[in-house]
């Protein structure tokens, strides 16, 4: 039975996770009209009663003023376990940052993760974060107007500002002793099987790469493009079965070979498509998606939640990665957007962490295909969260981002 403590402290989750405002949702549950002090408003109507006031959070314990938020951040080099080489370079770490928010004695975790390609570095992404002053924010519940200051801060520096949203995000389930997947409403039993990408390599290293993760995961991605994509794809149907993303990252030129090739792969088992050409060629990507059997995805033709809208008819679905997108709570509107416009959702992520892949990990029940294996990619990972188990991605009971630190 639901309690009116529970209620309360339910309906102030949702409130949370849906922008809402509490005092707001509180005034209309006419429940407790609120001012600005509510725990000092809910103990007098509780006195008045002659109950002793139940303590609805572990926060605001002397009024709307938490405390001082802090935020510290240093460089952390992600090490890979394997070359990690894509259409135009390959390479053995990864560039990141790692960031803490602190209040009241709670911290929260965050991460800037920095693949060369996309244009940030350690040295622009601690250059962003020492210009951000959150000393006039004492509530790290108005998750809405800090990070529009952050995003005022500079027109890029996406991955930058995911790292302040994602310690804020676990810092405010930490607050409300709750996962994020659960505050936004979201069922951890639906979280889908994780892709987990093959690299392109010699047809033996193939094979053999294949062997070794094919009864450890359910779904394979694998990078096309390129002029081997059927003898990757055929070594790699001569292992297993296992149904097979690819990702051409722009990689075709022609959108009539590009069809040609899709057709092929929707016969080798393949289940969708990333980005086939070139976002600079829009209506041809357009055009493959309108005459594809398969899903097509966009990742490079979009960022952040404005470029949504015009690729409505261009193409069948997102790709939402924190690190583009500036984080959690701009990511959560980019799902939202998406399924209003009838489009279906994949999530991604860099070579990061657990941390920022536990936080994307969050928003993972409600998505169609996600692509979260970036922290089975590196080898020096600082925390233990989201886990793969048989394939699945498993959300750990464990309030805000769900980590811990080893
Ligand atoms: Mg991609």
């Amino acid at each position: 039975m639901l309690t009116r403590r529970n209620f309360l402290k339910t309906a102030a989750l949702a409130a949370v996770g849906s922008g809402l405002a509490i005092d707001k949702l509180f005034a209309v549950s006419k429940v407790y009209p609120l001012t600005g002090n509510m725990n000092r408003n809910l103990q007098d109507k509780m006195q008045i009663a002659g109950k002793e006031a139940p303590a609805l959070f572990n926060i605001n314990k002397s009024g709307l003023n938490v405390g001082r938020l802090q935020m510290t951040f240093f460089p952390y080099e992600l090490k890979l376990r394997h070359v990690f080489t894509v259409a135009t370079n390959s390479r053995t770490t990864t560039p990141d940052v790692q960031v803490e928010i602190t209040c009241d004695g709670i911290t929260g975790y965050g991460e800037a993760s920095m693949p060369p390609y996309l244009g940030e570095s350690t040295e622009s992404v601690m250059t962003f974060l020492r210009k951000v002053d959150l000393s006039p924010f004492n509530d790290p519940f108005q998750l809405e107007d800090i990070l529009t200051y952050i995003d005022s801060l500079s027109v890029g520096d996406t991955a930058a500002k995911a790292a302040v949203d994602i310690a804020l995000h676990d810092l405010v389930g930490k607050m409300l002793g709750a996962p994020w997947y659960k505050i936004w409403g979201f069922d951890p039993a639906k979280a889908p099987s994780t892709t987990f990408t093959i690299g392109i390599d010699t047809p033996d290293v193939v094979r053999q790469k294949t062997l070794e993760c094919a009864d450890r995961f359910n779904i394979l991605k694998v990078k096309v493009g390129r002029d081997n994509d059927k003898e990757m794809i055929s070594t790699i149907r001569s292992v297993t079965n296992l149904p097979i993303a690819v990702d051409a990252n722009q990689g075709w030129t022609d959108k009539h070979y590009a069809l040609d090739m899709i057709h092929w792969l929707k016969e080798q088992g393949v289940v969708m498509v990333e980005q086939p050409m070139s976002k600079t060629r829009p209506d041809d990507n357009a055009w493959i998606t309108a005459h594809s059997p398969l899903p097509i995805f966009a990742d490079e033709s979009l960022q952040r939640l404005k470029d949504i809208l015009p690729l409505k008819d261009a193409y069948t679905g997102i790709n939402i990665k924190l690190m583009k997108c500036t984080g959690m709570r701009e990511a959560h509107k980019m799902f939202t957007m998406a399924r209003a416009l009838g489009m279906k959702v994949m999530l991604g992520c860099m070579t990061e962490t657990s941390c920022a892949v536990s936080a994307a990990a969050q928003l993972s029940p409600v998505v169609d295909f996600a692509d979260l294996d970036g922290n089975l990619l590196i080898s020096n990972d600082r925390f233990r969260g989201m886990e793969v188990v048989k394939g699945r991605i498993t959300l750990p009971d464990r309030p805000g981002i769900g980590v811990v630190k080893l």
